[in-house]
């Protein structure tokens, strides 16, 4: 498989850059998730400038436009910061990035609950490290997490998957893709849509159906942004266990009464945290390929990601 390219906090990866000249290596990034990802690594700190060691930084002020300080002598980083995150930020665009893992808690590299210095004394947990938050605007479509949820199996399984999905877009549009592709694209993502939010899958097919109403590029950036929105939201037991009988209509007819008995039990023993969602879906792969399924064997809902990330494995 080629590997996907994702944006990472230097430290991560074990380089020693963080101002006390350690490192946050994390070994589920650089062992298992190194074999699928290939690594674009980015220490703001260090590229805008500062030595390592360094003093700490810190961010002070109003939560929703802090500023990046110094902790002992107060020395004001955030438009040198802001002005190397631009540059930065133009580079990024050529690399091809599909996701962007950053470090938690980072005045400069966090994506949320950042601590800020309030002027009223009580710190608040509101922030966005200044790198992280500029990313996001920069990139609003790019999938990002940090290392701190990455650790959550329901939000890393929700990462990777969105990952793989943004790289199948980009794939897409670099084909010259047409109105006929995007019905191609969006029929094979249904049911894991679905299984994030029927309310979006419900609003694409109708963008879908009215495709002709919007030039090109609109319907484009319109299906991607709310395609985006529907996959964020967490693909719950409640809501696999939806698509999973929505799938077991497909072999209503197909299978003897004792099979489709077994594969309902064993969506309900998913259903009450039995048996991980590996294991219906393992069966269900099983009858599709049986029966040669054509509708089922395009949905990327049965292989969103490679089996050997084994993100459907936890209970
Ligand atoms: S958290 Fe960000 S700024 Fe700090 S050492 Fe890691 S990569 Fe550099």
């Amino acid at each position: 498989m080629e590997k996907l390219t994702i944006g990472i906090s230097s430290c991560l990866l074990g380089n020693n850059v963080r101002y006390d000249g350690g490192h946050k290596w994390d070994r589920y990034i650089t062992d298992t998730l190194g074999g699928y990802f290939e690594w674009v690594p980015v220490c703001p700190e260090v590229e805008y400038g500062l030595p390592v060691p360094r003093e700490a930084l810190r961010l002070i002020g109003d939560p929703a436009n802090p500023r990046l300080v110094t902790v002992r002598t107060g020395v004001d980083h955030s438009d040198g910061m802001l002005k190397w995150a631009a540059t930065k930020l133009k580079d990024l665009e050529n690399d091809n990035l599909c996701g962007f893992i950053f470090k938690s808690r980072s005045p400069s590299s966090g994506i949320s609950g950042i601590k800020v210095y309030t002027h009223s004394g009580m710190p608040s947990h509101r922030g966005t490290g200044i790198f992280g938050g500029a990313f996001m605007r920069h990139f609003p479509l790019i999938p990002v997490i940090d290392d701190g949820r990455l650790h959550d199996p329901q939000l890393r399984e929700n990462f990777i998957e969105r990952v793989f999905v943004y790289k199948r877009w980009k794939s897409f549009l670099t084909n010259n893709a047409s109105v006929k592709d995007l019905i191609s694209f969006h029929t094979e993502h249904k049911l894991l849509i679905l299984s994030h939010s029927p309310k979006h899958l419900s609003s694409l097919g109708n963008l879908v159906a009215n495709a002709t109403r919007y030039d090109r590029k609109e319907l484009f950036a319109n299906y991607i942004q709310l395609l985006t929105e529907g996959i964020q939201l967490i693909a719950t037991v409640k809501k696999n266990t939806n698509v999973l009988l929505h799938i077991a209509g497909y072999f209503k007819k197909l299978l003897s009464p004792d099979d489709r008995q077994e594969l309902l039990e064993i969506i309900d023993r998913y259903h009450k945290k039995y048996v991980p969602l590996i294991v219906p879906i393992v069966i269900i792969n099983h009858y599709v390929r049986k029966f040669d399924e054509p509708y089922l064997q395009k949905q990327y809902y049965l292989h969103p990601h490679p089996l050997e990330m084994m993100l459907r494995n936890h209970v």
